[in-house]
């Protein structure tokens, strides 16, 4: 690995043993100030260690300074490279934060604050700690990414020498820095690191698979320099003659690593892998690159579908290149990655390389720094409590491959590899998000579910009834969009609570006699509140519509001397029928009906016994801890439930209702041809076949039951029109009661 690049880059220096050979290597790359400031950080530090021995026998600080070297060769600002040497004080000596600020001043306490605490952080817990670490690591970077570069190339150097290290702890290592920091270098677009890193914890997790892949990868060395070599000359001669280029031509095997992942990705050996060389062309202008493009292709066969264009669609860590495989000499296949001196750095040093271009790296550049994906982390961070949801969150974003798809106006939008229209909306705006029906892609229209492509230009159409459905958790894949439908679908069900509550209580105070208003904010409720741990009259309401108190407790402690409606004088019993009409007129007036739009959320159940469907006269009642399950008015089931818990309801007449399942029996003759008929009668209304059971008997008659999801009871009528009109059919019905 060591012929990696190193050519290439400006500042790739040897590990310095002292000061002042690394104050040499670095001397180019700062000014005087910072030179002496980080010459005191050094003498600093290395009182600081005095006396502590790695356990190479090394002194400690040989420690900090490499990994201030390392740094360094990112050309990183002044203050990170002193981070660097002091990154081990606080935790490993009697220096304080306190003392760092005296010393070094604000800036450099909160690095080394941030790097000693991230390294407390520990991953090897259970699942759920984990996740809490990550988010942790996740909060840290999100103040100063700095921070994380520092604990990067601290990881760099430990990794550098794990040899030292006890066997045990060496794997545990090696696989946390796999799980953990390589994705997270590759995130911020430091593949130098993210390779070394992936090099090493693979030789430490899985020597002898890594010894012999070396092995094998180098026995065929002079063979393949040998090839690199005719390649590179072919390449070079053909630019120079064809488009008067003169670039750097780079051939190189890949990384073990990577080519061990294709081998167990595709269960093949390493004989098998074939496109183990990657070549690299570096040029002048953007211009070249396509010229040098065009050369490539013209000179081998590419294969189709590995043509990749990183430079018109910038990756998400800022990665730009023009990638492609082709049929090389002897039908070799070759990996060609072409890019400009600027992508290479920013290639090699990702976040880093943005950071140095701009003198200093202070304060605004920061914000600069942070790239989109770690501010949506961060938002992500403050939107869930829940450290699992958080930890799937965090590792689906860091390893999944990415697709890039376009907005109508040519924006270039980053997902995962599977994201749907869902996902996309999501990460334009919640609110269009919420409102999303689905989408045209190249002008065609496709449902909430559909999976995105590379290089789809994706048209959201949204509709102001729209809103979001449990059911779309199942249809996206980023964290932002599942974290907002969650966020909806909370609120929707606390409204919906409350105003349940609300009704249900009302109506029980009615029926006493009472108003519910004139008990809302006494004391004696107040009490009551305090006493069943709800903080606030809109917390009892909602206990009460999940069926977590009953409405005749809380009114029994709501009212002081509360009496019960038998023991009261009976009033207006007496009143005509009219004026009973009237009253009841009234009544429904004021009181608004529970409406159930045909989705089952935590509130609303739908009876299994009767499968109610939109159109179908139905009835309520509270179950405890369930909320309100839906019956049939005529369902038998309902004569067991007692009264005191109906609720009356009404269908919401959503357009947007989600489709519910029924079945449908059709008694018909057994005659060839007729089960297509039927099922042409299904498709013409637009009811979709979930099963269906056939059964033949003797009398040559069938029997067909047939499972379907339809949106209300109108559809359904007529489909079972259209079914009887069918000749050879005898009979069709609903099926009602099970
Ligand atoms: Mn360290």
């Amino acid at each position: 690995m060591s012929d990696r690049l190193s050519s290439e880059l400006k500042y790739d220096h040897p590990e310095p043993r002292t000061i002042d050979e690394f104050l040499d290597q670095i001397r180019s790359q700062y000014c005087k100030e910072d030179l002496k400031r980080i010459e005191k950080a050094y003498h600093y530090s290395e009182t600081a260690h005095e006396g502590q021995i790695r356990r190479s026998g090394e002194p400690y600080i040989s420690h900090p300074l490499c990994v201030s070297s390392i740094l360094s060769e990112l050309n990183l600002d002044a203050p990170t490279i002193m981070t660097g040497l002091l990154h081990d004080t606080v935790e490993d000596t009697a220096v304080t934060l306190k003392n760092i600020e005296e010393e070094f001043g604000s800036d450099i306490r909160l690095l080394v604050d941030g790097v000693t605490k991230i390294s407390q952080i520990s991953f090897r817990n259970t699942h759920a700690k984990q996740g809490e670490n990550i988010r942790k690591m996740i909060v840290a970077m999100g103040k100063d990414i700095r921070v994380i570069v520092v604990k990067l190339a601290d990881r760099l150097h430990n990794m550098r020498t794990l040899n030292h290290m006890p066997y045990e702890k060496q794997a545990r290592i090696a696989q946390e820095t796999l799980d953990i920091y390589a994705p997270i270098a590759n995130r911020l677009g430091i593949s130098a690191w993210k390779v070394e890193l992936e090099d090493l914890s693979f030789r430490y997790l899985k020597p002898d698979i890594f010894y012999e892949l070396a092995q094998k990868v180098s026995k065929k060395k002079k063979e393949r320099e040998k090839y690199i070599d005719e390649v590179r000359k072919i390449l070079n001669s053909e630019m120079g003659k064809r488009a008067k280029i003169k670039p750097i031509i780079q051939g190189r095997p890949k990384h073990l690593y990577s080519i061990y992942r294709k081998m167990t990705q595709k269960n093949i050996d390493y004989d098998e892998v074939y496109d183990v060389l990657a070549f690299r062309v570096i040029v002048e202008s953007m211009a070249q690159c396509y010229e040098v493009l065009g050369v490539v292709h013209s000179l081998y066969r590419p294969i189709p579908g590995r043509f990749k264009d990183y430079i018109a669609m910038a990756k998400a860590n800022n990665y730009q290149s023009l990638h492609t495989t082709v049929i090389g000499p002897d039908g070799e296949r070759i990996e060609i990655q072409i890019r400009t001196h600027e992508m290479h750095l920013v290639a090699e040093r990702g976040i880093a390389a943005h950071w140095a271009y701009k003198e200093g790296g202070r304060a605004d550049d920061k914000s600069a720094m942070r790239f989109e994906w770690l501010k949506n982390l961060m938002d992500w961070h403050r939107e869930t409590g829940d450290s699992d949801e958080f930890l799937e969150n965090v590792k689906s974003d860091l390893f999944e491959s990415e697709i890039y798809v376009f907005t109508p106006n040519g924006d270039v939008k980053e997902l995962p590899e599977g994201s749907t229209p869902l996902d996309f909306s999501y990460s334009i705006h919640t609110d269009v998000g919420n409102r999303t029906v689905g989408a045209k892609i190249d002008g065609r229209i496709v449902p909430l579910k559909h999976k995105l492509k590379n290089g789809d230009t994706v048209d959201i159409m949204t509709s102001p009834h729209q809103k979001p459905s449990k059911d779309w958790l199942k249809y996206c894949v980023t964290t932002r969009a599942k974290s907002k439908i969650r966020a909806f679908i909370r609120s929707e069900e606390r409204k919906r609570s409350v105003a349940l509550g609300t009704e249900l209580l009302e109506k029980e105070f009615r029926k006493h006699g009472y108003k519910l208003e004139s008990f809302v904010d006494t004391d004696h409720t107040n009490k009551f509140l305090e006493s069943i741990g709800a903080k606030g009259i809109e917390e009892l309401y909602a206990q009460v519509a999940y069926g977590k108190q009953m409405p005749l407790k809380a009114v029994e402690r709501m009212v002081p001397d509360f009496r019960k409606e038998e023991d009261k004088p009976k009033e207006e019993d007496n009143s005509s029928f009219l004026g009973r009409m009237f009253k009841s007129n009234k009544k429904r007036k004021g009181t608004s009906l529970i409406k159930v739009d045909g989705m089952s959320d935590l509130l609303v159940h739908y009876a299994k016994c009767c499968n109610p469907i939109p159109g179908d006269p139905i009835v309520g009642f509270i179950s405890r801890g369930r909320g309100v399950t839906i019956h049939q008015a005529a369902c038998p089931k309902t004569f067991e439930i007692d009264p005191g818990r109906r609720v009356d309801v009404e269908w919401a007449g959503s357009e947007h209702a989600q489709e519910r399942h029924t079945k449908i029996r059709v008694v018909c003759h057994d005659i060839p041809g007729l089960l297509k008929l039927m099922s042409d009668a299904f498709t013409a209304n637009g009811v979709n076949i979930h099963n269906a059971q056939i059964k033949t008997n003797n009398d040559r008659k069938a029997i067909c039951v047939f499972d379907v999801v339809v949106k209300d009871t109108s559809q359904l009528t007529r489909t079972i029109q259209s079914l009887e009109k069918i000749k050879g059919v005898i009979r069709a019905e609903r099926m009602h009661y099970s």
